[in-house]
């Protein structure tokens, strides 16, 4: 993709300060989402990268990741797996406990949707800590998936969140 694209991305991406505590500059991606033509380009930054790998389903992080694993995993014609905050997915569960930037909370995934052996993209909207994607791991790992990689629009590189994924691949396309 263009790099000048790539800044068009970067700059329309909003920092709100103290949201939603004091001293978290909150990312608003959402001047992304409701520009047609910014928010494609933000889905095909995970296209362009996953039709690099081979992959088997697309396992996205409840909410944000949600909007973007969906479209890549529409357009790629692969199955989608929801990670949910607890409590909110209706069938069995596996759960894993996590700390974010601004919280703590437990994930969940159904127990059947992710086949052992299937190679798995993780897609999220952003990487602070790695809490929470670490979290998604443990899950994907527990029900016997393969991570091939974990996908973020954005970095926080500041917080160092890829080193609790270690030792999975972590692409993000914007660094702060
Ligand atoms: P973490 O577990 O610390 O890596 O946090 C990642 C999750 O929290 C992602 O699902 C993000 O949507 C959200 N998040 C954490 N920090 C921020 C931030 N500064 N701006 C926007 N979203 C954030």
């Amino acid at each position: 993709m263009p790099a000048a694209t790539v800044a068009k991305l970067r700059d329309s991406i909003r920092d709100v300060p103290d949201f939603p505590k004091a001293g978290i500059v909150f990312k608003d991606i959402t001047p992304v989402l409701c520009d047609g033509a910014l928010f494609r380009d933000a889905i095909d930054l995970f296209l362009e990268r996953c039709r690099t790998l081979a992959i088997d389903k697309v396992v996205c992080i409840d909410a944000r990741g949600f909007l973007f694993g969906s479209a890549v995993a529409y357009e790629l014609g692969l199955g989608l797996i929801p990670i949910r905050k607890k409590g909110k997915l209706p069938y069995k569960t596996e759960r894993a406990a996590y700390t974010l930037e601004y919280g703590e909370a437990e994930m969940e995934m159904h127990i059947d949707s992710v086949q052992p052996g299937e190679r798995i993209v993780l897609i999220d909207d952003l990487l602070a800590t790695g809490g929470t994607s670490a979290s998604a791991v443990t899950l994907i790992e527990k029900v016997g998936g393969i991570l091939v990689e974990a996908q973020f629009l954005i970095e926080l590189e500041f917080l160092h969140g890829r080193k609790k994924l270690e030792p999975a691949p972590v692409v993000s396309f914007l660094k702060y």
